[in-house]
């Protein structure tokens, strides 16, 4: 994991910002530029976290704000229609992302949530940065 230069990472992050890119795309491709070697999706653990870093036993669900119920957030609106039906989805979602955490929490795992609204255009590269030092402490630690 090679230190780069503000340049290098400007240039890292304007290639990884794609367009039509998934959240959890976003977070892969900055932490393999990075240097980081991780699994994905992987099947065998609870809910299935997007990016699992065994190196670093710490495991990263990036969630979509609406369908993970992001409290105080703006994207998190309950519809107008149907709201009964959304409130109880997405509060069971919450219920299950909070089990997962704690299973993969007993076993030993270090779990960060990373929400949707924290990789905007605006809060992206702070969000990334702060990821990538949060895990290195965590190894020299
Ligand atoms: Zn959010």
């Amino acid at each position: 994991m090679d230190k780069i230069t503000p340049e290098q990472r400007h240039y890292t992050m304007s290639r990884i910002r794609g367009k039509d890119t998934k959240p959890e795309i976003l977070v892969r491709k900055y932490l393999f530029s990075e240097g980081f070697r991780f699994r994905k999706n992987d099947k065998r653990y609870p809910g299935h976290p997007d990016i699992v870093l065994p190196k670093y036993r710490t495991m990263i669900f990036v969630n979509g704000c609406f369908w993970h119920g992001h409290e105080n957030c703006k994207y998190y609106t309950i519809p107008k229609t149907n709201t009964d039906f959304w409130v109880a989805k997405v509060r069971r979602n919450q219920e299950r992302d909070r089990s997962d955490n704690e299973a993969l929490a007993a076993m030993g795992w270090r779990v960060l949530t990373i929400w949707e609204c924290q990789l905007d255009r605006n809060r992206i590269e702070i969000t990334l940065k702060n990821l990538v030092e949060d895990l290195k402490a965590l190894q020299l630690g």
